[in-house]
């Protein structure tokens, strides 16, 4: 069995207003660093963002951050990352991010973390890659655009399949290890589809 090495997170470049969120960065940094995956995101030292690098690294884990050229600005970059990946456009950013990482994981945000998650189902959607995309509905903050998604697929603007792209959590434990058991049978899948193919 495969485990997951290295896990992408989007989340706000803002703290956003109840202390739970932030909390909830935390969480995550500390819960990777323990379970030994490695965290990949964008490489900023705001908001939800940096609650999450620095407690990543206060842990001893190991995070490494894709950030824009336009970005690398002394207020926004972090600069203690163990690996810092300076990219050429938003578009590349994220196609270095999907490579890298095994699986997606969305905390609370606003336009940027929606736009990267959304990317990511549309990705997997069209099979362009195979990597689970969990989103962590901290405090409920998820819950309209989750009844929007439902409604979007009542429309038939969803297929029935597709809906379970995304998939939903209330906590950070329970979604990483959703992710330990997806991440390996999805490499399980390929295995066996690249055996049949050989
Ligand atoms: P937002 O949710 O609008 O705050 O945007 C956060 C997401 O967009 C993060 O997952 C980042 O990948 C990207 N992003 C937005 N602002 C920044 C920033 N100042 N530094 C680095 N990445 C950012």
């Amino acid at each position: 069995m495969t485990r997951l090495r290295a896990a992408c997170v989007f989340c706000g470049s803002l703290p956003g207003a109840d202390p739970g969120f932030v909390d909830a960065a935390r969480e995550l940094g500390r819960a990777l660093a323990r379970r030994e995956i490695d965290l990949i995101y964008g490489g900023g030292h705001v908001g939800m963002m940096g609650a999450l690098a620095d407690s990543a690294l206060a842990a001893g884990g190991r995070v490494i951050g894709v950030i824009p050229r336009h970005l690398m600005r002394p207020e926004v970059a972090h600069r203690k990352l163990t690996e810092r990946l300076v990219v050429d456009s938003m578009h590349e950013r994220k196609r270095v991010m999907a490579g890298r990482a095994d699986a997606f994981i969305v905390l609370p945000g606003g336009y940027g973390t929606l736009e990267e998650m959304f990317e990511m189902v549309t990705w997997r959607q069209l099979r362009l890659h195979a990597k689970p995309v969990a989103l962590v509905n901290v405090a409920g903050y998820f819950d309209r655009l989750l009844d929007f998604l439902a409604d979007a697929a009542r429309h038939g603007f969803i297929r029935p399949p597709h809906r379970d792209l995304l998939s939903v959590d209330a906590g950070v434990e329970a979604a990483l290890d959703r992710l330990a058991r997806e991440a390996a049978t999805l490499h399980e899948r390929s295995r066996a589809a690249q055996l049949d193919r050989s």
